[in-house]
């Protein structure tokens, strides 16, 4: 960290000389906060709800991205920001870049090919861009007619000179042009039915609360980062780049406000672990799992296949840590298709042998029931019952399934983080198995021992990206960890090959005569980070085109803004082998199992994690047949891109990948970070922020001593867990 200016040094926390050491005196900001509080202003610890625009439902969905609260709000960062500050010539438009953008509609006309489109022509005095619609009424249409002027906003996809535009938002430019925004716009993490809009309002409605909320580390400023409330208001609203010499402080990219930010978070998790080492163990023993191990007997008779020499030593590492009463915390690395699943299902027969319950959980919902389709299979035979809990079941099943839950009618339940929920008892919940973890944090545990209803239960933790040893030892001292290092046999690795955008007929063509002789293919689309909707209209867009190229092929699509039914009889219809060329978007990264296809094009490979893209790839090569992976990119490509891709290409073992990617993961690079309602941490990340662990860890010593000020950490950053644990 940079030295502290002697400014900063001035301002720098102390503690009260008359207050002994160790007392955390009120700062300022909460002096001003005590006095807001009494002249009934901005109440930081107030329900969503008191916000103007925000009833029960809206609150409902709000949860979903960790909302509750007034004050969560200002710790709710985005994960980007968009310029509406400037306007772009069309003629600098740039693909995949978005833009304020603004022109004369040449003409406008509403095409009919599989789908009704609206296609518009945007031109200024030196370019043109074509817009096009999919979802548009006749005044949609009236005020986008040829002659008007409009101001759009948008990412423009295609070659430079032959660029268009899916869904641009647009803006008449009447006599007076609407005024330009002055900050950066900031884009959050947002979820559906809470759109970006609703979250600027409510931020913006929030901000002023900021006065009332106290800087905990004070001391922070004198290593040069900006004090808490200059970090946040940076943050939720950034002066114009064109003013300011420091850049964007995006997610993926963090500058001094989100590092001050970040500390704060990893300090406050350390003082977290460190005060709950120091409670007492014998509250929460975990029930002890020895069971005779006949389930698991009959379910080896059963398989096709037996379970492979690392899938058997992680297996008994389990089931010796199910059979102490410390609870088990363990994590299980696995690459991609390494049979994490069934080494879980071995864990979950003991439990359920012993006369305990299971809590499955998912970071997604396709995986969900993907899961609840194969446990159940696997399950129910044996005499097991299950239980999938899904976000869109109807009230009176839902209801159901919970009261037969907490009766201890269902072994095991599977679903997503929605399991974590208060509504969701269990009678004797003894292990927990939770798929596809990429962060680890307290919250869980947290949650889990309230779930046992006295008891730990035991935790099992699945993972196909390898965390980092150093930050394991730092953060999760307590977690054990397995490594399945050894694949099924059988699989014949994936060949992958790097081609660039303007080659994509050639790969139309190998679509062609890949689907043609009978092998089936996943078109992968884009990532748009927090705009489902964005996602799933390029999606859409893609698909119509690639029906245009190959007519011959029956193609299918898929994406998050299908309902639920709909986008699993596509899916099933691709697994019978109806769809030739599945269309999708990042939806089928997780877990997805179809044999048969062999042939994966991933577009705009160079804008995703390389992790996810290690995901992607891992749906191909699941059968016997020799598969391909096609990783299209846009030139040019900047140097650590091609060489993060290039490492795609040079293996296939997902731990080499992570750490290419941990390695590699530096300012610049777009990373594929989505949110999947995996939030352990707030702000800092595991990849990006290892180099601030160490200042962390001796802030957290400092400040430990100081009880009022580590819990007043704790409860800002953990805090919802924490008084989770401690209801019922
Ligand atoms: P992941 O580790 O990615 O979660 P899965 O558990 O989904 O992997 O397993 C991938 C596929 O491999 C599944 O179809 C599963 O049935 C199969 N499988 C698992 N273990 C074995 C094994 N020992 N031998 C052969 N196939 C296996
Ligand atoms: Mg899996």
């Amino acid at each position: 960290m940079p030295n502290p200016t002697p400014r900063a040094r001035r301002s720098a926390w102390r503690p009260c000389p008359r207050a002994p050491r160790s007392r955390w005196t009120p700062s300022p900001g909460v002096r001003a906060a005590d006095a807001a509080a009494r002249a009934g202003r901005m109440e930081l610890k107030a329900p969503l709800t008191t916000l103007k625009g925000v009833g029960p439902a809206v609150a409902e969905r709000l949860q979903r991205l960790g909302l509750a609260e007034v004050q969560d709000l200002l710790f709710h960062l985005p994960l980007r920001f968009e310029d509406r500050t400037r306007l772009t010539p069309i003629r600098a438009l740039r693909p995949g870049l978005s833009a304020l953008f603004e022109g004369c509609v040449t003409h406008s006309e509403v095409v009919h090919r599989r789908r009704r489109m609206l296609v518009v022509t945007l031109a200024d005095h030196q370019a043109q861009i074509l817009l096009r619609f999919f979802h548009f009424g006749a005044n949609q249409q009236r005020r986008l007619a040829p002659g008007v002027r409009v101001r759009a906003f948008g990412e423009p996809r295609g070659l430079p000179g032959a660029l268009e535009c899916v869904h641009p938002e647009v803006q008449a430019v009447g006599a007076t042009p609407p005024a330009m925004e002055t900050h950066l716009t900031p884009i959050y993490p947002a979820t559906e039915g809470v759109s970006q809009r609703l979250l600027r309002q409510l931020v913006a409605a929030a901000l002023p609360g900021l006065r009332g909320l106290p800087d905990l580390l004070p001391e922070l400023a004198a290593e040069g980062l900006p004090d808490l409330h200059t970090a946040l208001e940076r943050l939720h609203q950034p002066p114009a780049q064109a003013h300011t010499l420091e850049p964007a402080d995006t997610a993926a990219e963090r500058g001094p406000a989100r590092t001050r930010l970040a500390l704060e978070e990893l300090c406050a998790h350390q003082l977290a672990r460190v005060q709950q080492s120091r409670t007492p163990r014998n509250h929460c023993d975990a029930p002890v799992i020895q069971p005779p191990g006949k389930l698991w007997a009959q379910l080896l008779e059963q398989l096709p296949f037996s379970p492979t020499g690392a899938q058997s030593r992680v297996i008994a590492e389990i089931l010796a840590d199910l059979a102490r009463t410390t609870p088990m915390n363990r994590l299980v690395q696995g690459d991609v298709g390494s049979g994490k699943t069934l080494v879980a299902v071995a864990a979950a027969l003991a439990a359920a042998e012993a006369g305990y319950q299971v809590a499955f959980m998912a970071p997604t919902e396709l995986l969900a029931r993907q899961h609840g389709r194969n446990l159940a299979q696997w399950l129910e035979p044996l005499g097991v019952t299950v239980a999938w809990l899904g976000g869109r079941q109807g009230a009176a099943e839902r209801g159901q399934l919970l009261a037969a839950l907490a009766a201890g009618q269902r072994q095991v339940a599977i679903g997503t983080h929605a399991l974590f929920q208060d509504e969701v008892q269990f009678q004797r919940l003894g292990l927990a198995i939770i798929d596809e973890q990429h962060r680890f944090g307290v919250h869980q545990r947290m949650a889990l021992r309230d779930k046992g209803n006295g008891r730990m239960p035991h935790q099992l933790i699945m993972t196909a990206t390898p965390i980092p040893r150093t930050l394991a030892m730092a953060l999760y001292a307590e977690l054990a960890s397995s490594v399945i290092d050894e694949r099924p046999p059988g699989r014949t690795p994936v060949r992958t090959a790097l081609i660039s955008h303007e080659r994509r007929d050639e790969v139309i063509e190998r679509i062609r005569a890949a689907c043609g002789s009978g092998t089936q293919a996943y078109w992968v689309c884009p990532l748009v980070e927090d705009s489902e909707q964005l996602e799933a209209e390029s999606a859409e867009a893609t698909a119509e085109r690639l029906r245009e190229a190959l007519p011959e092929l029956t193609i299918g699509l898929a994406h998050g803004r299908m309902k639920g039914p709909e986008r699993d009889a596509v899916m099933e219809r691709f697994r019978a082998g109806g769809i030739d060329l599945l269309v999708a978007t990042t939806v089928i990264e997780v877990g997805v199992d179809v044999p048969n296809a062999s042939l994966m094009i991933i577009e705009n490979a160079e804008r995703m994690g390389l992790s996810q893209l290690h995901q992607l790839r891992g749906r191909v090569g699941r059968g016997a047949s020799a598969s391909a992976c096609v990783l299209l990119y846009r030139p040019p490509l900047g140097e650590t891109a091609r060489e993060r891709l290039e490492a795609m290409r040079r293996t296939d073992d997902g731990f080499e990948i992570a750490e290419v990617d941990l390695k590699l993961r530096g300012p610049g690079e777009l990373l594929g970070t989505r949110q999947t309602g995996d939030r352990s941490f707030r702000v800092a990340d595991w990849g990006r922020d290892q180099d601030l662990l160490d200042a962390a860890t001796r802030l957290a010593l400092r400040v430990e001593s100081d009880a009022p000020r580590a819990g007043a950490l704790i409860e800002r950053w953990l805090g919802s867990a924490t008084r989770y644990a401690t209801v019922g």
